[in-house]
């Protein structure tokens, strides 16, 4: 059956069009997201431990709804951090500049028709060092 997939959150299946996470948990989930953001406009400049400790939502889950771009407060985007190089970002995993360069990485890898064509000759000659190197 299309549509059922198993909850990210708590492994239960579910049905649920582009929903990583059964109803259940997705209530639970906008609870505690309801909470931290009325905790945060309360306290701007709380630091996502703070924030933790008052609220009794893992850290972890306050930095998820940071990275997801839902939360977004002066205290707690000093806490972000990009993946690649560390430096601190307000949302997201990376910095501006590592998505530029993750972009460009990606061109790269990504064969151009012009380096499949070059292969092509490339990969015939391999073949006949190949021969030379059995007879050897
Ligand atoms: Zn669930
Ligand atoms: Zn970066």
């Amino acid at each position: 059956m299309s549509g059922l997939k198993n909850c990210a959150r708590c492994g239960r299946l579910f049905a649920g069009e582009g929903r990583t996470v059964c109803r259940k948990c997705q209530v639970a989930e906008d609870d505690d997201y309801s909470i931290v953001r009325k905790y945060v406009r309360d306290y701007p400049g709380a630091s996502v431990f703070e924030v933790a400790e008052a609220t009794g939502v893992e850290e972890e889950k306050i930095l998820h709804f940071l990275r997801d771009g839902r939360l977004q407060s002066q205290g707690l985007a000093s806490m972000l951090e990009c993946e690649r190089c560390g430096r601190s970002i307000n949302e997201g995993k990376y910095c501006s500049a590592c998505v530029k360069e993750l972009q460009n990485e990606i061109g790269h890898i990504l064969p151009s028709k012009n380096n499949m064509d070059k292969d092509i000759p490339k990969s015939s000659k391999d073949r006949m060092y190949t021969k030379e190197n059995k007879n050897r």
